[in-house]
Order: structure tokens, then C-alpha cells, then sequence
């Protein structure tokens, strides 16, 4: 029965992962995510419904169109597949209560926001805005919850906008945005664990690429994607972190 609760989250993570694309492809455009149906960019065939099985059908027609043999991205299946494996995590952890969908709002944000911060340098107002939106009503979980993801809330855009003003721009607007989105979902106390693994791991990347020449000094460094590092983490493992940290100042 687990395996199969597991099979089933795993199969509406990659269909989610699925919806996700659409988003990552249209939202810079500023086309809509509903309409038109989803179809070839080159040939404008549009899919059927063995077309649009997540994953399955991006090996069984190899990567390509099949009408016109156009590549398809290799960032399809893998947002497919990260977000089904993610969704899977979150039932291990949560279980079927009201508290999963926090974990599968939260992923369903910082998947793409990775790819967006990676391809375009930018995190789109929409998706940080559906987050809040979807977000919100996760609050009322109960009053501890709602007072925690409010500080959650104020404290993430406050604290990433500080270091914006004091780094001159190192910091996007999305980035801002995202961390009072993330604060909100996660409650304050995740929300300092990501920051805290999110600066951590961005500064030792940011150090190596920058012996390695990959970047200059100047350069903004995409902080989306460790954000969503450091969220997810949070989300799933926070607990333990901060029941070890109790522990310890006990001591
Ligand atoms: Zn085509």
C-alpha cells in the first residue's frame, strides 16, 4: 500500500512537472499557460494524448518531434522527473495530511524558478505570485502556523532586501520575492535554515567559480537555485535540524 501511495505521488509530481514546462516556455513570452493546447514550436502539430505522457514519451519518440524531428528539451524530462521524485519525498515525510500540500506548493515554485533563474537570470512575478496565492490558505493550518509563516513572510523579503541594498544589485528583485514566498511557506524557522544552507552553498560555488574563472566579481550569480536548495531541504529535513540544535543548547 506505501509503494503504491508513493507510485501515485510520484506519477502527479511528473504530471505537475509536466504543467511546469508549459509555464518555464510560455511565462517569459507572456503567452498563456492554458491556451492553445501544447503543440510543436516548429511544425505546430499538436500533441495527443501519447505525446504528453511525462517522460515515457519523451524516450519513446527519443527526444524528438514526431512530425518534424525538432528536439525537444532535455529540461522536459527532467523537471518531470525532479518533480515527481520530490513529490514522493513529501509523502514519505508528511503522510496524506492538509501539511503535504505545503511541501507540494513549495516544489512546485522552486522547481521552476530554478530553471528560470538558470536560463533567463530572472524569476517571473507570476510564478512568485501563484506561490502567494497558493501559499496563503496553507497558513490557517493552525494559529502556531499562521503566526510563523507571517514572520516567515516579512522576514525573508526583509532580509534578502537589506543584503540587496547593501551588495548594490548583487541581489535581484526575484530573488526578494521568491525568499518572502519561500519564508511564507517554510514558517520562519525553516525559513533561517534555507537562508543559512542557501548562502552556504551559494558561497562556495560562487568561491570555486570564480578560482576557476567561470565568473566574474561583478557578475550577478543566479540565487534562485540555491534558495530552492536550501527550501527544500528545509522543508523535508528542517525538523530534525532544529530539534538537534534544542537539544544541543540544552546541553
Ligand atoms: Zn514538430
Amino acid at each position: 500500500m506505501v509503494y503504491l501511495s508513493w507510485v501515485l505521488a510520484f506519477i502527479t509530481g511528473a504530471a505537475v512537472g509536466s504543467f511546469l514546462n508549459v509555464c518555464i516556455c510560455r511565462m517569459p513570452v507572456g503567452k498563456s499557460v492554458i491556451r492553445p493546447p501544447s503543440h510543436c514550436p516548429d511544425c505546430r502539430y499538436r500533441l495527443r494524448i501519447f505525446d504528453l505522457i511525462p517522460i515515457l514519451s519523451y524516450l519513446f519518440l527519443k527526444g524528438k518531434c514526431r512530425y518534424c524531428g525538432r528536439r525537444i528539451a532535455w529540461q522536459d524530462p527532467v523537471v518531470e522527473l525532479v518533480t515527481g521524485l520530490l513529490f514522493v519525498l513529501a509523502l514519505a515525510k508528511y503522510g496524506i495530511t492538509f501539511g503535504v500540500l505545503r511541501p507540494v506548493v513549495l516544489f512546485a515554485v522552486i522547481v521552476p524558478a530554478t530553471v528560470f533563474d538558470l536560463r533567463y537570470k530572472i524569476i517571473p512575478d507570476e510564478l512568485n505570485l501563484a506561490g502567494l496565492v497558493l501559499g496563503v490558505p496553507l497558513m490557517f493550518e493552525s494559529k502556531e502556523a499562521l503566526f510563523s509563516c507571517v514572520i516567515g513572510f516579512l522576514a525573508g523579503g526583509a532580509l534578502l532586501f537589506v543584503i540587496a541594498l547593501v551588495s548594490r544589485g548583487g541581489m535581484g528583485g526575484g530573488d526578494i520575492k521568491l525568499a518572502a514566498v519561500l519564508g511564507l511557506l517554510l514558517g520562519w524557522k525553516q525559513l533561517l535554515i534555507a537562508l543559512f544552507l542557501a548562502f552556504a552553498a551559494g558561497s562556495v560555488a560562487g568561491m570555486t567559480m570564480l578560482m576557476l574563472k567561470l565568473a566574474r566579481l561583478k557578475e550577478p550569480i543566479p540565487f534562485g537555485p540555491y534558495l530552492a536548495l536550501g527550501s527544500a531541504f528545509a522543508i523535508l529535513a528542517g525538523d530534525k535540524v532544529i530539534k538537534w540544535y534544542l537539544g544541543f543548547c540544552r546541553w
